[in-house]
């Protein structure tokens, strides 16, 4: 009677819901690194030395907890690398006598894990993923009852559901739901920004940075100064360190941007997030116990939550709702190929080059630079949005399509044509230079509208607008933008319109090769 249960390289909880309520004795736990996951688009190096070191030290915990398991390296001699050759394998190695896994995050691996039982002819229990907080059926219920999806409903759900901020008669702490308002400050001089806690490699972690650049040293992004948290033990550290040094500051400068600052008050905490090292649960209650404490204000704590508990658990809903149709759709028909600069930063677009400089080092980049910098230009320059995702997917440790392609497709190119977000996130200069300090130092003039030394986002905004105008025209959240362009000298359109083309005539396309 052994059961083998298969846990994914995102799946590194303890209270993994395939590993409660199983006698070990006659349990075999199944983890593998295969091929088919590091390179059906070329990773970032980070991402993948952190994915793989936070795997091998979760199995070398369950090991120490009296779990049998059998780990699978990238480079055993007989690796399949598939997750469905690897668990076939095992099968043969074990003869179990059933499959227990939990559901897992992507589209692609559920067609693979639908198709185990057929191969080996064996049950295969898929259990829900209760780590999260909405599961997938009880998104879908909830989508149904409404005409259209809208994030700040579902999460007042949440709140109820979870009690996270919600006082005994069912109102939400302090009035309001949502601070958003408040936290639209732009970054001023002077201010102090935490560094996110550095982990220093231990030999489990040496090991597979020396493995990463030899066999994957092509792909882009740097390794150096790896100092992600890689165990539970240390991510609820990085979590503590956040709470205590950063989250009072959170909501207030949530947007800004400054040169040469990565983090700001950012947590940096959706690399452990997303690989299960901590739980949304967990990390938004010890937000709501800093604001308890009085330790952080309500318009941070507020606002994190919202980002965990309403937008995460938003765009996973979204994400299995919406699949695999989802994944090709191009509502705005942009075609043109994402541009090299993405991949090597060689821009004179300071807020851009600062973006990619951030993602190439770190692969990170906090929510504003990835929405209101990579994706807008993206999107106003007309980038196919599959190209967009591609890249969003390599550069990011934090990038598993579940998160990363409701985000890109939805929210930041508007390519499901309004079902995630009503309006699109489009911005000129103006925006970038209110919530920064990158304007005052960038080779454009963010002053000047047209001509080849104005700031390239004001034309191509205008185009953007102008282009789909059959589109947004009517939509609420945009007339009086549309009522601005009526305004305008038609000299000054066509002038807006003639610098976009020019500027869009001096991209690159990428070479082929980087993502995929
Ligand atoms: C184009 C685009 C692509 C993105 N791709 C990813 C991705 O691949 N993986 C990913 O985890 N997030 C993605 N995000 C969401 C968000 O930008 C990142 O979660 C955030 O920047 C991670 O940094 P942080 O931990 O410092 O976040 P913080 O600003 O500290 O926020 C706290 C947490 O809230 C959650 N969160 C915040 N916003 C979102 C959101 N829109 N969707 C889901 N979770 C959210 C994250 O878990 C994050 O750790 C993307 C956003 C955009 C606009
Ligand atoms: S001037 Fe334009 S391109 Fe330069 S940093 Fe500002 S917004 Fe970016």
């Amino acid at each position: 009677m052994t059961i083998l249960i298969p846990v994914l390289g995102d799946q590194l909880t303890q209270s993994l819901a395939s590993l409660r309520d199983v006698d070990r004795s006659n349990a075999v736990v199944l983890m593998m690194e295969v091929a088919d996951e590091t390179t059906y688009v070329r990773h970032h190096q980070r991402k993948i030395a952190l994915i793989l070191s936070a795997m091998r030290h979760f199995a070398h915990e369950l090991r120490d907890d009296g779990w049998t398991v059998d780990y699978v390296r990238l480079d055993a001699a007989d690796n399949t690398g598939s997750f469905t050759g690897e668990v076939m394998r095992a099968v043969s190695r074990h003869r179990p006598t059933s499959i227990r896994i939990v559901e897992p995050g992507e589209w692609r691996v559920k067609t693979a894990i639908d198709g185990w039982h057929g191969l080996c002819g064996i049950p295969v229990d898929v259990l829900s993923d209760d780590r999260f907080i909405c599961g997938i059926l009880e998104f879908q219920t909830w989508a149904q009852s409404r005409n259209e999806l809208m994030m700040e409903y579902f999460y007042r759900d949440m709140r109820r559901k979870t009690g996270l901020l919600m006082k005994a008669d069912g109102k939400p702490e302090g009035g309001q739901w949502n601070l958003d308002k408040e936290n639209r400050v732009p970054p001023r001089r002077g201010l102090n920004y935490p560094e996110p806690l550095h982990f220093a490699p231990d030999e489990m972690t040496t090991e597979v940075l020396d493995f990463v650049a030899s066999r994957f040293g092509g792909h882009f992004g740097r390794l150096e100064k790896f100092g992600l948290p890689v165990t539970a033990l240390q991510a609820r550290r990085a979590l503590a360190h956040f709470i205590q040094s950063a989250l009072p500051d959170f909501g207030t400068y949530q947007d800004a941007m400054v040169t040469g600052q990565d983090w700001l008050y950012h947590s940096w905490l959706s690399p452990a997030l997303n690989l299960g090292l901590l739980t949304p649960l967990e990390v938004a209650q010890a937000a709501a116990a800093a604001y308890a404490t009085g330790d952080a204000p309500l318009n941070a704590v507020e606002g994190f939550i919202r980002q965990i508990i309403g937008w995460r658990e938003y765009v996973r809903g979204y994400y299995w709702l919406e699949m695999p149709e989802v994944a090709n759709v191009n509502a705005l028909g942009a075609t043109r190929p994402l541009p090299e600069f993405y991949w090597t930063g060689d821009t004179d677009m300071l807020c851009m080059a600062e973006a990619i400089r951030n993602t190439r080092d770190h692969a990170y980049a906090h929510h504003i630079q990835r929405l209101m910098v990579l994706g807008n230009f993206a999107m106003l320059a007309g980038v196919r949005p599959q190209d967009v995702a591609d890249w969003f997917l390599v550069v990011y440790a934090d990038a598993y399509e579940w998160v990363e392609l409701p985000n890109v497709i939805g929210m930041s190119q508007h390519a499901d044509g309004g079902r995630l977000a009503t309006k699109p996130y489009a911005g000129g200069g103006a925006y970038i230079n209110r919530m920064s300090d990158h304007c005052e130092q960038c080779r454009y003039d963010v002053k000047r509208k047209t001509g080849p030394d104005a700031c390239p986002f004001n034309a191509l905004y205008w185009d953007f607008l102008a282009r789909h105008e059959r589109r947004f025209r009517r939509n609420r959240r945009m007339m009086q933008m549309y009522a601005n362009w009526d305004r305008m000298d038609p000299a000054k359109r066509e002038a807006y319109r003639s610098s976009a083309a020019a500027f869009l005539q001096t991209l690159e396309p990428a070479a082929a090769g980087w993502a995929r």
